[in-house]
């Protein structure tokens, strides 16, 4: 079939022009004012007659590449077990107890370090008395 526009190429796009489906050669088509029709992918077919998930909608809408992947959900919606809460505790004991050990470390580093610093200062009271 010939396009309808020039008769001249082979009509390759329908475009919608006034309301009217237009066949038309792919050089015509991209310079009418019309609307062209491209025909749907084998892919595109498909997708149409399949259930949609929400998520995907939504992935979708938003521009968002959906990936179909185990939801992690918050510790709140999980059922957690008693031995859950029992490990929860016990972290969070040893990790109080690092803290814990770290600040006594740096606090007797610290007081280690006014020590020697009052040596120094009480060194050089001494050596000023004798001097003087
Ligand atoms: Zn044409």
């Amino acid at each position: 079939m010939l396009c309808e526009e020039c008769g001249e190429k082979e009509a390759e796009k329908d475009v919608l022009l006034d309301g009217n489906s237009v066949s038309m050669c792919s050089r015509c088509a991209s310079i009418s004012s019309g609307v062209v029709v491209d025909k749907p992918t084998q892919d595109q077919v498909d997708d149409s007659k399949r259930m949609w998930r929400v998520k995907e909608i939504l992935a979708r809408s938003a521009g968002i590449p959906y990936t179909e992947k185990p939801v992690n959900l918050p510790n709140t919606l999980r059922t957690v077990s008693l031995e859950d809460l029992r490990r929860v505790d016990r972290d969070k004991k040893s990790a109080y107890q690092v803290r814990a050990e770290s600040r006594m470390k740096r606090y007797s580093e610290e007081s280690e370090k006014k020590n020697s610093a009052d040596n120094i200062i009480e060194e050089a009271k001494t050596f000023k008395e004798e001097v003087d």
